[in-house]
């Protein structure tokens, strides 16, 4: 199991501790070691207005981030899952808001559950950021992948 899958599978289990019906969770990684978790939540946080986001829901890449020294964040890795209430991942894909969060603070690279199963997790990734034909790499550059 490569490292992606483990930060993966480790993000879903996250995912299953939160309380709150739609389990979600993401974890923070600078290269393999993950550095900060978080899980959506109806709450907010006094930061969470200076990072764009004047809405009572925390996402939970929000979360994550929000445990963070945002300096260390530039070039990090995060680990998005979602599971349903029987275990199996989800799609997890970033919302455009916390895209726009994750390119701000300088995560360099997201990698999220899309479907299979625990155990064979299959997922998506892409780089944050701008493609050279100036299109958007969150639109435009997702792979899917489940090896
Ligand atoms: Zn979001």
């Amino acid at each position: 199991m490569d490292r992606h899958h483990r930060l993966l599978h480790l993000t879903l289990k996250h995912a299953a501790e939160n309380p709150h019906d739609t389990k979600m969770a993401a974890i923070v990684a600078i290269g393999s070691k993950p550095i900060s978790k978080g899980y959506n939540q109806v709450k907010s946080h006094p930061k969470q207005k200076c990072l764009f986001n004047p809405r009572r829901l925390l996402h939970a890449e929000l979360a994550a981030i929000i445990g963070c020294n945002l300096d260390a964040l530039v070039g990090a890795t995060i680990y998005v899952a979602r599971r349903y209430m029987n275990g199996m991942p989800a799609l997890a894909k970033p919302c455009p808001m916390c895209h726009e969060i994750l390119l701000a603070v300088g995560i360099k690279r997201v990698y999220y559950t899309i479907g299979g199963t625990p155990e064979n997790i299959e997922f998506g990734t892409y780089r944050v950021g701008y493609s050279k034909g100036g299109g958007d790499a969150y639109r435009d550059q997702t792979t899917v992948r489940n090896d």
